[in-house]
């Protein structure tokens, strides 16, 4: 591997950490017809399974669009992840918290595609409020 090896495969390592168990997220394929659509995952969870951790795997697909939205930029690559975000938490099901290098953070919600239908107008709008009110906080400190 050299330093100019800018795969998405290493993307979001050692970024997005477990707040199940703590561990950092690794890249896995869910089968191999899907290769295409890789997924990142507990590192714990892959090795020992629920009883160790009840976390959840995450679509690559949206981890990058969610970076979009939250950078608001249109297309993303390792370096500008890498300037912007310190780390990616995954306190619960359909919750990532970005915490970017600038010193805020950003609560972000998501549903899995199939499911997209069940993501109503009002979670959106609640989750922008209360990512406004945290960067509200943050600029008085
Ligand atoms: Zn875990």
């Amino acid at each position: 591997m050299t330093s100019n090896y800018y795969h998405s495969q290493k993307l979001f390592s050692g970024l997005i950490v477990c707040g199940c168990c703590g561990a950092a997220y690794v890249r896995k394929y869910t089968n191999i017809k899907n290769s295409d659509r890789p997924i990142w995952i507990c590192g714990q969870y892959t090795k020992y399974g629920k009883s160790v951790c009840h976390s959840q795997q995450i679509p690559e697909t949206i981890l990058i669009e969610k970076v979009k939205e939250v950078l608001g930029l249109p297309e993303i690559n390792q370096t500008i992840v890498q300037e912007h975000i310190s780390r990616i938490m995954v306190p619960e099901h359909n919750h990532l918290i970005f915490e970017l290098k600038n010193g805020s953070s950003v609560d972000v919600f998501w549903k899995h595609p199939s499911r997209r239908l069940s993501w109503t107008d009002e979670m959106r709008e609640a989750a922008r409020q209360k990512t406004l009110m945290r960067y509200r906080k943050e600029e008085k400190l």
